[in-house]
């Protein structure tokens, strides 16, 4: 299976130019050939193949005046912006065709310089690990990173970052052997929740830890502060710079925590279920904040890859499954309970149920039942590879990042 590993980066001034460059380079060659695509879809042509737009925006435009700067980056930094944008195609085709899970993936977007995460994506002609700890990529040079864990294999692929807050990210795609963990009695139901981050079903709870919620508390207050200054003042752009770093310090701690939790779960788990999140759905109500700061998806996301890096069985319940209205005992269904009731008694037989925690069991009861059914790939006994997965490749756990250093970007899977 395939995991990303990021690491924060330390360019010096010219590599920082050239980093710049190579950002500015890529993005030219998407939108270009975003471009082309569009224009021959509206003419009512067919799709532009990506032979014929690497020869004509990449190969042939290095040789025109408005274009030559483009042979000044890595030609691997051009192409692997095209197939970026094929594979990008290829997301909003499978969509439309039903073929792909998840939320409905919409047709590529031009890129902006002003786009706040800016990236360069290499294969292993255009980088190198060197023996002095740095990284050569090409045509910007050796950058220093902080190895804040190692490599457990050589990477395929490279992709450099930059954030909001102007960090440099290295984030490195290894191909691993799933790392199978002694197989535990024990599985999981997990409710994620806005009053608890997540109950699960033996009714332990994971609060959101108050560091988290202190730090989410100050980006609030930066927020408001930065509404009021005046547009294109010097105050409002420092305060812009405020927000930004706040915002990466709650995103590194969310994650960290995020991480810590997950790990936690399948280590202690030989069977975890979640409910397919309807955070799109509840994302367009009111709750749309709190839904979004407890980023479900993405710790959805890391149960998932845990799982299958470590051999355990991962399934997702149906949204439309009513986790809240069932009572877990007895399979009543007692009917829709708004958000404010936390606790209700079954009207069948009596029970007395905590929502959240009535509603991870019957998560675990679903979630059995979808595997006993068959309708879940599980890692078969004799150890068979568990699934040569499109698992989001992330990096594998929190790690103890000492304080005030943060290591990674939150970089999307594959
Ligand atoms: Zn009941």
């Amino acid at each position: 299976m395939q995991l990303r590993y990021n690491y924060r980066a330390y360019p010096d001034a010219s590599q920082r130019r050239a980093l710049a460059q190579a950002f500015g380079c890529a993005r030219v060659v998407w939108n270009d050939c975003l471009r082309d695509r569009k224009e021959a879809h509206a003419a009512g042509l067919p799709y532009v193949k990506s032979a014929e737009l690497s020869r004509l925006r990449i190969t042939q435009a290095k040789r025109t005046a408005e274009r030559v700067w483009l042979a000044d980056v890595s030609a691997v930094v051009l192409q692997q912006s095209l197939r970026d944008l094929d594979a990008a195609y290829k997301n909003f085709f499978d969509s439309l065709k039903g073929k792909r899970q998840g939320r409905k993936a919409g047709p590529p977007r031009y890129k902006s310089k002003k786009d706040t995460r800016q990236s360069i994506r290499l294969n292993t002609n255009a980088f190198s690990l060197q023996d002095d700890g740095t990284v050569y990529v090409a045509k910007v040079g050796n950058l220093k990173a902080k190895w804040s864990r190692q490599l457990p294999a050589a990477p395929t692929s490279l992709t450099v970052t930059k954030d909001s807050c102007g960090r440099y990210f290295l984030s490195f795609v290894v191909d691993t052997e799933p790392d199978i963990l002694p197989g535990v009695e024990s599985d999981a139901g997990i409710d994620l929740g806005l009053s608890a981050f997540a109950v699960l079903s033996d009714g332990s709870r994971i609060d959101s830890p108050r560091f988290l919620r202190r730090a989410e508390k100050k980006l609030k207050r930066l927020q408001r502060e930065l509404s009021r200054k005046t547009k294109g003042s010097n105050n409002r752009a420092k305060a812009r710079i405020k927000v930004a770093r706040q915002h990466a310090k709650v995103a590194d701690r969310r994650r960290d925590f995020h991480h810590k939790a997950s790990t936690q779960i399948i280590r202690d788990s030989q069977a975890v279920y979640v409910e397919d999140l309807t955070v799109s759905a509840l994302a367009r109500t009111r709750l749309a904040k709190s839904v979004h700061d407890a980023g479900w998806s993405a710790f959805v996301g890391m149960l998932q890859y845990k799982a299958a890096l470590h051999g355990r069985t991962f399934a997702k319940v149906d949204r439309v499954f009513p986790s809240s209205q069932v009572c877990s005992a007895c399979g009543f269904r007692d009917g829709p309970k708004p958000l404010h009731v936390r606790e209700w008694t079954c009207s069948a037989c009596g029970t007395v149920h905590d929502r959240d925690h009535n509603a991870a069991r019957n998560i675990l009861l679903e979630g059995r039942r979808i595997v006993a059914t068959g309708r879940v790939e599980t890692p078969n006994a004799c150890g068979a590879p568990v699934r040569r997965a499109h698992v989001p490749a992330q990096r594998v756990e929190a790690g103890s990042p000492r304080k005030g250093q943060t290591t990674q970007a939150g970089i999307p899977g594959l």
